[in-house]
């Protein structure tokens, strides 16, 4: 089985959230599984130039043969090819700016890193059966695959499939680009082309051309196709039920276990508790709070934007802060809820903690050092935050949607099975009600160490998850041949 793999990031080359995680683990296990798999990134300007692959990569796009040159390294297990187009991928941020402002040529770069993934696999001579496509980045990516190169031979029996790690990042560009990226008027139709409320749509070339369709958990899988979460992507997704798969994530335990975390001031395990003491202590110094050693630590690591629930924790933040616990957020996004946060810090210095910028040690240090992880989103394709703390012994307090649903069960006192705590109701009470059950629960040392293992000895890896991929792309293998 051999797949290309795009994505527009990938761990640890290029990261703004869980999609680089996924790009960078998932095509590691499906090579454990026998695969063979190429994935492929845009060389920006943070990423070295590695090993020299093709000097010139002849690309057709915008009325021109762009010529780009792609590098390769295959440091972290598996191999990656960059495709360098300065002019479009050497800038000071992924998507746009440091002021949050999004490039207004995105639909044309990622447009062009789509195309160019084709072209190299030709010139490479990989032929894949499977080209598997993430996000709106890669939307067009099967569009052109079936579309532009329908009749090329060499494309002959190559399946898509498309991956939707967040159906609410759509990648609408003005359908006056479409002849720029070699498209004909005829794909900007609403019912069978890529045209979306007076927009065309990069997600939605994925999940129209694609030969299927996947998302990042079961339970998201339902959602995207209610009114609800379907981002008035809904009736689509439901006309494509039969090709809509929900495969939930899986987690790179090679980087995320307390037994090994190297920047861990001393590692744990389910065994042995004792080292997570350490990172409590640790964690509260590189914040400087102080107070009771003996009050938990809720931590908070997160992309600052609506999805996460942060109208809810801004509006019981008062309350929560009145309980016995210290408060640790590590995040950045929204400039509203950065100085929300800010001003959180200001009013209690000694109990909250707070980091704007992505730092990832610190998020190691807060998935180990904090004693409860909060993730009330308002929805959550699948949610990796709350994986990681399971194994870190950080027990999650998370809305019931999407992968949150999934991974976490709510504790229950009475038969000792659950890993964290759960609500249904979007509304900011449910969530303060989970707090309070939870610091009940801190406050039995014995109870709350059951609690702890029972999420510690879960296991989320990628193999479960792998094998599904590999099914899936069997099963479009031999769609597309017969
Ligand atoms: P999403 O993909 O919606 O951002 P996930 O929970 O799936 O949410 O994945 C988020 C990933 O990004 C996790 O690996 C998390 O640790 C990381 N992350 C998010 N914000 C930051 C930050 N400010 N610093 C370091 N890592 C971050």
């Amino acid at each position: 089985m051999r797949v290309i793999f795009a994505a527009s990031e990938i761990a640890p080359y290029a990261k703004t959230g869980g999609l680089a995680d996924v790009a960078g683990s998932l095509p590691k296990a499906l090579q454990r599984k026998g695969a063979e798999v190429l994935t492929v990134l845009p060389r920006y300007g943070t990423i070295p130039h590695h090993q020299r692959v093709l000097d010139r990569l002849e690309v057709p796009f915008a009325f021109e043969t762009k010529s780009a040159s792609v590098w390769s390294d295959d440091k972290h297990g598996f191999p990656v090819y960059f495709i360098d187009l300065p002019e479009y991928f050497v800038r000071p941020g992924i998507y746009g700016d440091s002021s949050g402002t999004e490039y207004r040529d995105n639909a044309e770069r990622f447009g062009f890193f789509s195309r160019a993934v084709l072209e190299l696999t030709r010139r490479i001579g990989f032929k894949p059966d499977i080209v598997h496509g993430n996000d709106w980045q890669t939307g067009l990516l099967p569009l052109y695959l079936h579309r532009n190169l329908g009749n090329d031979p060499y494309f002959a029996g190559t399946g898509s499939l498309f991956t939707i790690h967040n159906l609410a990042y759509q990648g609408l560009f003005d359908p006056s680009l479409l002849p720029r990226l070699g498209l004909g008027r005829e794909v900007y139709d609403p019912v069978s082309g890529i045209e979306f409320h007076g927009a065309a749509s990069s997600l939605k070339a994925g999940i129209i051309a694609a030969t299927a369709v996947s998302t990042v958990s079961r339970r998201y899988a339902l959602e995207i196709q209610t009114p609800e979460y379907g981002c008035r992507l809904d009736g689509l997704l439901r006309s494509r039920h039969h090709d809509l798969v929900g495969i939930l994530n899986g987690v790179d335990y090679d980087d995320w276990d307390p037994r090994r975390d190297p920047f861990l001031a001393r590692n744990y395990s389910p065994e042995d508790l004792s080292g997570k003491e350490a990172c409590r202590q640790d964690l509260l110094r590189d914040f400087q709070l102080s107070g009771d050693a003996a009050w938990p630590i809720v931590g908070c690591i997160s992309r600052l934007v609506d999805q996460k629930g942060f109208d809810l924790i801004s509006e019981i933040a008062g309350r929560m802060m009145q309980l016995g616990l210290y408060f640790v957020v590590l995040g950045s996004g929204d400039r509203g809820l950065e100085s929300f946060f800010q001003a959180l810090r200001d009013a209690h210095p000694d109990r909250v903690g707070v980091y704007i910028g992505f730092n990832h040690e610190l998020a190691h240090k807060i998935e180990a050092g904090a004693d409860l992880f909060l993730m009330p989103s308002k929805y959550e394709p699948c949610g990796l935050n709350q994986m990681y703390s399971l194994r870190y012994g950080t027990v999650p307090i998370v809305r019931a949607t999407g992968g949150l649903d999934d991974t976490v069960q709510d504790f229950d006192r009475s038969t000792l099975q659950g890993n964290g705590f759960k609500f249904f109701d979007y509304e900011a009470n449910r969530l303060l009600e989970k707090i309070y059950e939870a610091l009940l629960v801190y406050a039995d040392r014995p109870l709350w160490e059951i609690l702890m293992r029972n999420g510690m000895t879960a296991d989320f890896s990628w193999d479960r998850s792998a094998l599904e991929y590999l099914d899936v792309y069997a099963r479009l293998r031999s769609a597309v041949t017969i």
